[in-house]
């Protein structure tokens, strides 16, 4: 009997609830047996490995190495930088026993690295001549949540998570701007979401950073999200963890250190961005399959899935990521419906009139129904060589898209009323001139829930703080987020 494929409900209607229907409709996550955990299904995984290569590629064009550290650290090792601990004390989970062995002390799982990489590179950094090193680890790592959802809120998640250490606190700022720049690239060059890139408020910045900087993307129910943060520590992680090294004049000197790190939050920024009514639209250098075929036999179809499997083997030759839906007993309905879901870009059909004119339909996925080059007919020995063409537009479109509802969104003012009314009404990225007082940011949020998201380069658009009335020093975006 054929199965039907469940609807997932409108996007429009309740993001929250599209959100949670698609990722697991999409089979890109099960929910575990344990709480804040996830599974990871092959698509999701597909998608999380995307990702990955594109970072990992630009990573190592920067100069850095992976390597892999310990998941458990001795808690005497994570309280000795005082900030750091108090930020990650409320989330950290504990290993207290080891088979029937009460522990003599208890280790952390980790809620990030600063820590342990930290206490390796004090040991590994002698001289200026072990600078800068360049370092990057693949991990997952737990911050202990009550709530689940999919890839923005999970207690373990899968990260990237990079840690330097250099001579001076420039060359540290550098490191800094390069990877914040790597990860806007990758999010709006790959992922196909646009991102504001600032430095982040005193009160939102990492524990244990002299400075956070983000990229901060905007979801289509205004509220923003956070899709990669790189920090500048200061000496204050080389100080805790006494990482030194005898500089060029034989001076003992303190390491300037830098973190950076994207999450597989990233793949949640992407699925509520380009997502529709009829599931994920995945752009297509982020698409585990960029292309599937569908054949539609009618009758005799021997010749048909001849001619698929010829189609499928070129369009592997041409290096594309392809897949060939040849299962018997499911309608090519169905199966439409299904590709459709997963966010697949480019659906070639083929059935016997097809064939016999010599032509396949390609299908576009960016493009709503019936809209204007949504289908077309494209000749069958030119199909291979025109695909990454097609598939480039639909990167292009759905940026585009994406960029125009943020410019759309993004909403500047200079009055405070109308300011409090956009924080509460999630208006989009809420842009105003800052005191870049804790006190007036802690009141924003009391009342609207809304917090600054990043600052802007350069100086305010106008005098005074449009939220509090003191003197202005910063261009700041406001918004409620994830
Ligand atoms: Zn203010």
């Amino acid at each position: 009997m054929e199965r039907t494929l469940d609807r997932i409900p409108p996007k429009s209607a309740d993001l929250s609830e599209w959100y949670q229907a698609v990722c697991y409709r999409a089979e890109l996550v099960s929910q575990a047996p344990v709480r804040g955990c996830l599974v990871l299904r092959p698509y999701g995984y597909g998608l999380w490995e995307r990702l990955q290569a594109e970072l990992d590629r630009r990573f190592k064009e920067t100069g850095h190495e992976n390597a892999y550290f310990p998941l458990l650290i001795p808690e005497s090792l994570l309280t000795k930088e005082a900030e750091h601990v108090e930020g990650f004390a409320p989330e950290v989970a504990w290993v207290t026993e080891g088979g029937s062995e009460k522990l003599a002390e208890r280790l952390a799982i980790r809620p990030t690295s600063e820590v342990i990489i930290g206490v390796m590179y004090a040991e590994w950094i002698q001289s200026y001549r072990d600078l800068p090193v360049l370092i990057n680890q693949w991990a997952n790592v737990m911050r202990w949540e009550k709530r689940t959802r999919p890839f923005l809120r999970t207690a373990e998640f899968l990260w990237q998570e990079g840690h330097t250490a250099h001579e001076s606190e420039q060359e540290a700022a550098e490191e800094v701007a390069r990877m914040l720049e790597v990860y806007r690239e990758v999010a709006e060059d790959v992922c196909g979401v646009p991102v504001y890139k600032g430095e982040k408020s005193a009160s939102e910045r990492f524990a244990g950073a002299n400075h956070t900087f983000s990229i901060e993307a905007l979801m289509p129910d205004g509220r923003a999200l956070q899709s990669a943060t790189s920090h500048e520590l200061g000496q204050n992680f080389a100080r805790a963890y006494d990482i030194t090294y005898a500089a060029e004049d034989q001076t003992e000197q303190y390491c300037w250190t830098t973190s950076w790190g994207m999450s597989w939050r990233m793949l949640g920024a992407l699925i509520m961005t380009h997502g529709d009514d009829r599931g994920l639209r995945i752009p297509p250098r982020m698409a585990p399959t960029e292309v599937v075929i569908v054949p539609i036999p009618r009758g005799d179809a021997s010749a048909l899935y001849t001619k698929a499997r010829e189609l499928y083997g070129a369009c592997k030759d041409a290096g594309l990521r392809v897949k060939l839906d040849d299962r018997p007993g499911q309608s090519p309905g169905y199966k439409f419906n299904e590709w459709d879901m997963r966010g697949v870009p480019v659906r070639l059909e083929i059935g016997n009139r097809d064939l016999d004119a010599g032509v396949a339909t390609l299908v576009r996925r960016d493009k709503a129904v019936k809209e204007d080059g949504q289908k077309q007919q494209v000749p069958l020995d030119e199909v291979v060589a025109f695909i990454p063409t097609v598939l480039e537009q639909i990167q292009h479109n759905l940026f585009a898209q994406a960029k125009t509802f943020l410019t759309g969104r993004t909403v500047a003012t200079l009055d405070r009323d109308e300011f409090y009314r956009m924080c509460t009404e999630r208006a989009g990225m809420i842009d105003i001139p800052w005191c870049g007082l804790a006190s007036c940011e802690a009141a924003v949020k009391d009342t609207t829930g809304a917090t600054t998201r990043n600052i802007q380069p350069g100086p305010p658009r106008a005098q005074i703080c449009v939220a509090c009335g003191e003197p202005a020093r910063y261009q700041t975006y406001f918004a409620q987020s994830y």
